[in-house]
């Protein structure tokens, strides 16, 4: 895979999230759905397309338009990634202390029981990182309509 910027990477699976235009998937007969002037990725469950190791997740896969749909949509991309990739280990989600084993059930796989110190620091740390997104004003400039942007020569 080339990147417009040149950059060449290789990969066994890969997902497309570049908004509805789907053309430049055109090439590996990916499954662009026409309509109207925009360009879709026909989708199967997990956003699996008809190429193996490749998917699509959110406008471009003809999921609708709230951010929090695509996002979602991104996520259950992510699950079938690693679920295709055959990996039997992965960090799926943490708990409370005792939350499993107070009960005498076993730790499920990809599980972990947080106790109140390692809590707290996954609190802090989870702050800092959100901090970090929307703590400052963005700058860029918002997405315009294409016609519209256009029109402002831009
Ligand atoms: C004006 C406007 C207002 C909106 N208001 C709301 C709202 O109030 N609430 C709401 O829920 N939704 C709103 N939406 C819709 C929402 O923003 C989108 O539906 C959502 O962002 C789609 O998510 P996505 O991940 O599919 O695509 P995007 O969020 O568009 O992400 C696609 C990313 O791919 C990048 N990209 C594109 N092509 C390439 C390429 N060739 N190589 C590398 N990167 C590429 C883009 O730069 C972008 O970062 C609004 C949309 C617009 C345009």
């Amino acid at each position: 895979m080339t990147t417009d910027g040149g950059e060449e990477y290789a990969a066994d699976r890969v997902v497309a999230a570049s908004w509805k235009d789907a053309s430049y998937l055109r090439d590996i007969d990916v499954g662009v759905i026409d309509r109207e002037s925009k360009a879709f990725v026909h989708v199967e469950e997990g956003g699996r397309t008809d190429v193996d190791g490749v998917y699509a997740a959110g406008r471009i896969a003809d999921e609708p338009h709230q951010t929090v749909v695509c996002a979602g949509h991104g996520a259950k991309a992510g699950l079938a990634v690693v679920h295709d990739s055959g990996a039997n280990y992965y960090r799926d989600w943490v708990t409370p202390d005792g939350y499993f084993t107070e009960r005498g059930i076993d730790l499920p796989p990809a599980t972990e029981e947080l106790n109140e110190e390692k809590r707290r620091a996954c609190d802090e740390e989870s702050r800092e990182v959100i901090r970090e997104y929307v703590g400052e004003p963005l700058d860029e400039k918002p997405t315009m309509h294409p016609s519209l942007a256009d029109e402002d020569g831009e």
